[in-house]
Order: C-alpha cells, then sequence, then structure tokens
C-alpha cells in the first residue's frame, strides 16, 4: 500500500514529529472504509508509545518479555493475564481435569478451528465440489457449531444432561457460548470439577465418533 515498503520506522515518526499527524504515502487514494480503518490505526499507534526516533534499524521484538526475546512461558502468562479477567472460557478450558490433549482440542473448537469440512472449505485444503456434509446426519455443512452443539444426536446428548444437574437454560446460539454459558453454570463446589469436565468429555467423544466414520 505504501510506495516505499522498505522506509524505517524511524523515517516514518521523522515525519510525523514534522507534520504532526502520521503520514504513511499511500499509493493511491484511500477508499471510505479504508479511511475509518486509518483513524483506528493512528489511533492505535498515538496510544502505542511509538513515539521518540530513533536511529536504530527496525526489528521485531516481544513485547511479553523484558529482554525482547520470544518465550512459549512468556506467551502462556501472557494470555493467562489477558484473559482471566475478561474470558471466564479460556479458565474453564484451561484449568479442567480434561487430559491435555481434549484440553487443546477444546480450546481449538472454541477458537473454531477443528478441521471440520467448513473449516478445510475455509482455508482452501477442499473444495466447495467436495463432500462437506456432516458426518452424522449428511444434511448440514460441517461447521464446529452443527458438529458439536446443533446436529440432531449431539444436541440431543446435551438436552439429555443438563437435567440430570437440574440445569435450564436458553440455548447460546454458539458453540463458544454453550462452553461460557457452561462457566457460569451454577453447581455445587464439590461437583464444580465434574460438570465442568462434562463439556469436553462430549465433545472429545464426538469428534472421535466422527473420525472413526471419516477414517
Ligand atoms: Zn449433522
Amino acid at each position: 500500500m505504501m510506495t516505499n515498503n522498505d522506509e524505517l520506522l524511524s523515517q516514518v515518526l521523522a515525519r510525523k514529529m514534522e507534520l504532526q499527524k502520521w503520514d504513511f504515502h499511500f499509493r493511491r487514494d484511500l477508499y471510505d472504509r479504508e479511511l475509518v480503518k486509518l483513524d483506528e490505526l493512528n489511533e492505535l499507534l498515538d496510544q502505542s508509545g511509538v513515539a521518540e526516533p530513533r536511529d536504530v534499524p527496525d526489528q521485531l521484538l516481544w513485547q511479553a518479555t523484558s529482554s525482547g526475546k520470544f518465550s512459549v512461558k512468556s506467551i502462556y502468562n501472557l494470555a493467562f493475564s489477558s484473559h482471566s479477567n475478561h474470558d471466564e472460557t479460556f479458565e474453564l478450558i484451561w484449568k479442567n481435569v480434561a487430559p491435555p490433549r481434549v484440553k487443546s482440542f477444546g480450546w481449538l473448537a472454541y477458537l473454531g478451528r477443528i478441521k471440520t469440512s467448513e473449516f478445510l472449505l475455509r482455508i482452501g485444503i477442499i473444495q466447495s465440489d467436495e463432500d462437506t456434509l456432516c458426518k452424522f446426519c449428511k444434511k448440514s455443512l460441517e461447521s464446529v457449531d452443527h458438529l458439536l452443539y446443533f446436529c440432531k444426536p449431539v444436541w440431543d446428548t446435551w438436552t439429555e444432561i443438563l437435567p440430570w444437574w437440574g440445569m435450564q437454560w436458553v440455548p447460546p446460539p454458539t458453540f463458544a457460548g454453550l462452553l461460557h454459558w457452561w462457566k457460569a453454570g451454577i453447581v455445587k463446589s464439590k461437583h464444580k470439577i465434574i460438570w465442568e469436565s462434562i463439556p469436553f468429555a462430549v465433545i472429545w467423544t464426538v469428534w472421535d465418533a466422527r473420525n472413526q466414520l471419516v477414517f
């Protein structure tokens, strides 16, 4: 988009100091929707603390460690600290008694990134003329929401389990919403571990059954 992609951050910053606004030298006039994005970008940059032009080459720094070097531990800490206040679902998944590979699967499902037909189609691994239907009902596109939540036999499982726990619900519209709802469910504290492991037992079993049909 910019006329000089090799321009250093320090040069862009120097221009900013001179003009008192960000100026990126775009190749063409921006469309209205792009101008909205540009406003957002300007705001982010102003808040980001990039300010002082320095004569050092541009480089990538990992902000989650003081050394600027990437470490797995730092990303784990970052994920926990940034999610724990906002996203209880994150806690439901990662502070769960389910085995690690089941938790990982639950996390990917929550993010919509398990290898359903819909996902493979979206990332171009399979084509739309291939069989993308749910392996159970052969009626709907196999998406995370359909496969792990709305497909009839799976739906029946979820709705069968709730009364065992004296639970009623207004079904959340997505699988991610279901996990969120589950975390908020009030059960006796001594039963909490079991309650919180149920969604993962269900989806792992569903995924296993689905794979047995596929492979
Ligand atoms: Zn189905």
